[in-house]
């Protein structure tokens, strides 16, 4: 087999990835905190490391791909008090929604998606850990890391201590040693959700999740842990710090993950896509315009690390993409192939960009040079030119559901009638104070795309 190189972004170079074991490849990658509808940027997190995940797939035996929802956080508690619903229920909404948005864009599900506050027992446990070795103190309701405690802080973002003081604009808590410690644990005010803890009423801070559940879930170290650049410092440099000191590995900064991948910004007229800015653009509007696998192309259209400049012109482009080689496979439908990828020229050709850090522009070219006069071509180099368009498809995740891509996929086609039952065995259940019942009804229904409103004359429901 080729060797795959990687880009790890603890050492700053294209390496040759070696798998701890080649039998089961292991991924964590740092999904969305679930408290709005998701958009490009969380999109194209999604869409690279499914793509990793497919190529990973195809070179390996087993891959075991986690993908958390950070469901507990100051924004969704920010946000639900704002809308006046639970933190639950908020965030099960929007994580469904995701989900949808992502199956749109042919995004497999991750072998696990956890919760962050399915692991609240767990992550408990870490941080007494942490405190008893001296890592970490209390200070005023809150638990902190001491960064002092660990000197190969910084490894993975390359900062100094020195520097991370300068950077830091947030005014110094009281409660901290240091500047640039960060919190395991807070406490939660009188209308906050909360979990019982040995430090009081409080909640887990979010560098401590992602660490427990990568941990809990695929034991330490795992081969790859992703995620968007922004997350690079000081998320993952925090999850770091406390792996090292939770396992008693501190010298070893691969004793967590052994790479590093981060996907770079999306920017929207050369300005970073943010809240602040104005400029969010939700996955759930372009659905509406175009088929998810235009947006997918279009989230593939810049390498994974590169800025990717997120426009119309993107989006019409990789229609084009999709348009013309969708032309060529109906044209070539009746050809049958035989899967022959050793013999086949174009394959080597594209297999070589993709395992050089997932270079898919290149791949693209080599197929568009293998197209082109097309009708000149013989039967036995138009099979190679079929296999060939299947095997790019299938890796980068397009060329599956062939329809008109001149619509958007995301029409619903809502069945009046089963809404109507569904609403009606919920309130049925809610009468029989079967809540567990009426849960699953509500799911069920916000998995369709709909969602209920109960009001004093009776329940509504809107398409989401
Ligand atoms: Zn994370």
């Amino acid at each position: 087999m080729s060797k795959l190189y990687i880009y790890d972004s603890m050492q700053n170079k294209k390496v040759v990835f070696e798998p701890l074991d080649t039998q089961n490849i292991r991924v964590y990658a740092c999904g969305p905190t679930v408290y709005d509808y998701a958009h490009i940027g969380n999109a194209r997190m999604a869409v690279v490391f499914d793509t990793l995940i497919r190529l990973l797939r195809y070179l390996f035996p087993k891959v075991t791909y986690v993908s958390n929802i950070t469901d507990i956080d100051d924004k969704i508690i920010e946000r639900s008090n704002l809308e006046k619903v639970s933190t639950e229920s908020l965030t099960n909404k929007f994580s469904k929604i995701y989900n949808r948005d992502m199956k749109m864009l042919n995004v497999q599900e991750p072998d696990y998606q956890p919760k962050a506050t399915e692991y609240i027992d767990e992550m408990i446990q870490a941080i007494a850990k942490l405190e008893k070795e001296k890592y970490a103190y209390f200070s005023d309701g809150h638990v902190m890391f001491n960064v002092n405690s660990f000197k190969s802080y910084g490894a993975l973002s390359s900062r100094k201590q020195q520097e991370q003081i300068a950077g830091s604009r947030v005014k110094v808590s009281s409660y901290k040693k240091n500047p640039e410690d960060f919190v395991l644990w807070k406490p939660s005010k009188d209308n906050e959700p909360f979990w019982k803890s040995p430090w009081g009423r409080g909640r887990p801070g979010w560098h401590t999740e992602c660490f427990v559940m990568a941990t809990k879930i695929l034991g330490t170290p795992f081969d790859i842990h992703g995620g968007g650049l922004d997350l690079k410092f000081p998320h993952h440099e925090n999850e770091l710090a406390q792996s090292c000191c939770f396992s008693g590995n501190l010298d070893n900064k691969k004793s967590y993950a052994k790479y590093w991948m981060h996907n770079g910004f999306v920017t929207v007229d050369a300005e970073k896509m943010s809240k602040s800015l104005g400029n969010i653009k939700l996955v759930k509007d372009y659905l509406n315009i175009y088929n998810g696998e235009v947006i997918r192309l279009s989230l593939l259209s810049a390498h994974y690390r590169s800025p990717l400049n997120w426009s119309e012109e993107v989006l019409l482009q990789s229609k084009n993409i999709l348009m013309k080689y969708n032309k060529i496979l109906d044209a070539l439908k009746n050809l049958v192939i035989i899967k022959n990828t050793k013999e086949n020229k174009i394959i080597i050709e594209i297999e070589k960009a993709l395992l050089d850090d997932l270079n898919i522009s290149k791949a693209f070219s080599i197929l568009d040079a293998s197209v082109k006069e097309i009708n000149k071509k013989n039967e036995i180099e138009k099979k190679y030119i079929k296999e060939a368009i299947e095997f790019l498809g299938e890796i980068v995740g397009i060329f599956i559901a062939r329809d008109d891509l001149a619509s958007s996929k995301n029409k619903k086609n809502l069945n009046l009638n089963e809404i109507n039952i569904l609403i009606k065995k919920r309130n049925e259940a809610r009468k029989n104070k079967d809540y567990k019942l009426a849960d699953e009804m509500r799911n069920k229904l916000l998995t369709m795309g709909v969602e209920i409103e109960d009001h004093p004359e009776g329940t509504k429901w809107k398409e989401i």
